[in-house]
C-alpha cells in the first residue's frame, strides 16, 4: 500500500518525502547497489518531493548512464535517484534505509539481477 514517508542524508542537508508502496520494494546485485546495501523503492516522479538540499546534492551516473544517482556532498549518503521506466515515465528510486520509521530489515524485499543487465 503506498504511504507518507519522510527521508533524507545523515548530516541533514537533503530532506525529501515521498509517497511510495514499499511492498515492491527490491534489493540489487549490481556493481552499486550491492556494495552499498541499498533496498529500493519506486515512486512515479510526481510522487517524490525534494524539501531542500537540491544545491548539496552531487550526481553520479555509470553504466548505462540512464539512472542518476543523487548524494549528499557532506556525509555522503544516498537517499534517491533519478531514473525512468521502460515506458519512459520518470520515477524517484527511494533508499529505503534513509526513510524515518522504517525498519528496512522487517521487509521482503524481492531480489534484482542488476549485475546481469
Ligand atoms: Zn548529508
Amino acid at each position: 500500500m503506498e504511504q507518507h514517508y519522510s527521508g533524507g542524508c545523515q548530516c541533514g542537508a537533503v530532506a525529501f518525502e515521498v509517497d511510495v508502496d514499499l511492498d515492491g520494494c527490491v534489493t540489487c546485485n549490481c556493481s552499486r547497489c550491492q556494495p552499498m546495501g541499498v533496498v529500493l523503492a519506486f515512486a512515479p516522479r510526481d510522487k517524490f518531493k525534494l524539501l531542500k538540499g537540491d544545491d548539496n546534492l552531487t550526481e553520479y551516473r555509470f553504466n548505462r548512464k540512464i539512472i542518476a544517482h543523487q548524494f549528499c556532498k557532506t556525509c555522503g549518503v544516498q537517499g534517491f535517484s533519478y531514473g525512468a521506466m521502460p515506458d519512459g515515465s520518470a520515477i524517484a528510486a527511494i533508499n529505503v534505509n534513509t526513510l524515518e520509521g522504517v525498519d528496512p530489515r522487517a521487509l521482503t524485499p524481492n531480489q534484482f539481477d542488476g549485475r546481469s543487465t
